[in-house]
């Protein structure tokens, strides 16, 4: 466009953006929040014992104990983890829990004895595949664990620098990794990227551990999503079970905050830390457990389930996405990927532009993710990134929201363009 064509543009788009500000919009994109329809799915939950409080081992529920969960519990999460049920322990209510608990055993205790806790090493390293998600980043911050941002693609973290860095830095102790519909991305980490991953326990230091995420591995959208490839099966294949620790809950799968949360890892792994989880709880909800049981049943009754959400969550996407190509493809204004399930849409301004677009959102009353959340110490480099989670709001409010983000979008564009 000529420098004119650009000024008429930029003339439109400031109407249009202080006709926004002048319906004093109230508008929120900001975290990955199952909405209260998707919720209101597990209500059932509620009463769904009817007073019958054993287990199939014969566990009154009700009582402390059973500190690694139990067996109906295991079996079941142990498919979605596609890990033997020997191998998995079921928690509390959050996997950023256990997760958090893992790094402070592996940094304060030591994964194989005290002589191997992270803690007795000056320099301790995190790789952290960016974009990424903001609350890994603050355990590693708030740890005092130095993060070094590997950049993602479609595949997922890009492995001949993660293998170059793993392999040169014994100071590097691990991977934050989301396998599959990745927070922010949405992508689905190839098998090849799995196999890698898996083999890193090979050439890094002993303790090297790949913290492997898998929040969404049911949490698709679209039918043909691409499947996730199994690490254990990777890592049983190389011998290295216990420089990989799984995650997973239902957060998003019934109630966000009050689901059953699971890891995995190699039987000797999972032996140390549930020593260390003793100190820490005399045992989990086993009541919330059997209820998730109850409701879920099988991996069939979890797909089932999860389908109703991506009922929910299709049009919100959908609504989102059209947007942006409607608005934005072709312009060179912005990038983003069409993920298949999980919660975000991750989306590239033009270097440099991320915070003022959250600014000019922010002004006319929609609110995004701070622009730099998805990376270490909330600096992207580029300015570039922001995440818009469009699963909370009602489908009229998305659509307001993606409808105010484009002109956002394109007024910083021809701004930049014109300054
Ligand atoms: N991991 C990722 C990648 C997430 O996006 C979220 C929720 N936003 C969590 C973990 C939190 O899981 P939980 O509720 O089990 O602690």
């Amino acid at each position: 466009m000529s420098a004119d064509q650009l000024r008429a543009q930029l003339d439109t788009l400031e109407a249009q953006y202080r006709a926004l500000a002048e319906r004093q919009l109230s508008l929120d994109l900001t975290r990955g929040k199952p909405g209260t329809e998707q919720v209101s799915l597990s209500d059932a939950l509620d009463g769904i014992l009817e007073g019958d409080y054993r287990a199939s081992n014969g566990t009154d529920v009700r009582n402390y104990g059973g500190l690694d969960g139990l067996p109906e519990a295991k079996a079941l999460f142990s498919k979605v983890m596609g890990v033997p049920e020997s191998d998995i322990v079921i928690g509390g209510n959050s996997s950023l829990t256990l997760m958090y608990s893992v790094i402070d055993f592996a940094l304060n205790v030591g994964l194989r004895g005290a002589e191997s806790a992270w803690g007795n090493s000056d320099e301790l390293k995190f790789l952290c595949p960016v974009p990424g998600y903001d609350r890994h980043f603050a355990i590693c911050e708030h740890l005092g664990i130095e993060m070094i941002p590997v950049a993602m693609d479609a595949n997922g973290p890009d492995m001949d620098e993660v293998e170059r860095l793993v392999s040169s830095d014994p100071a590097i102790k691990g991977i934050w990794c989301v396998p599959r519909f990745s927070n922010p991305t949405g992508c689905v980490y190839s098998e090849e990227t799995v196999e890698r991953l898996a083999r890193l326990g090979t050439i890094a230091s002993d303790d090297f551990i790949v913290m492997y995420d898998n929040a969404y591995a049911v949490h698709t959208i679209d039918a043909d999503a691409p499947e996730l490839a199994n690490i254990r099966d990777y890592s049983v294949k190389h011998g290295t079970e216990s420089s990989v620790f799984q995650f997973g809950s239902t957060s998003k799968v019934t109630f966000a905050g009050a689901g059953v949360a699971f890891l995995s890892s190699s039987p000797a792994n999972l032996a140390a830390f549930k020593q260390h989880l003793g100190f820490q709880s005399i045992g989990p909800d086993k009541v919330n457990q059997l209820r998730h049981v109850k409701l879920l049943q099988s991996p069939a009754g979890i797909a089932a389930h999860m389908e109703k959400h991506a009922a929910l969550l299709r049009p919100r996407f959908a609504a989102v996405l059209a947007t942006l190509e409607n608005e934005l493809g072709d312009t060179g204004m912005g990038e983003w990927l069409s993920p298949q399930g999980g919660y975000f849409i991750s989306f590239n301004t033009r270097p440099g532009l991320a915070q003022t677009v959250v600014k000019l959102a922010a002004d006319i009353g929609v609110a995004l993710t701070p622009a730099g959340a998805t990376y270490p110490y909330g600096n992207d480099p580029e300015d570039s990134n922001i995440r818009l989670a469009p699963s909370y709001p009602s489908l009229k409010d998305v659509q307001a929201t993606a409808e105010a983000f484009v002109i956002c979008v394109k007024l910083a564009s021809i701004r930049q363009a014109l300054a």
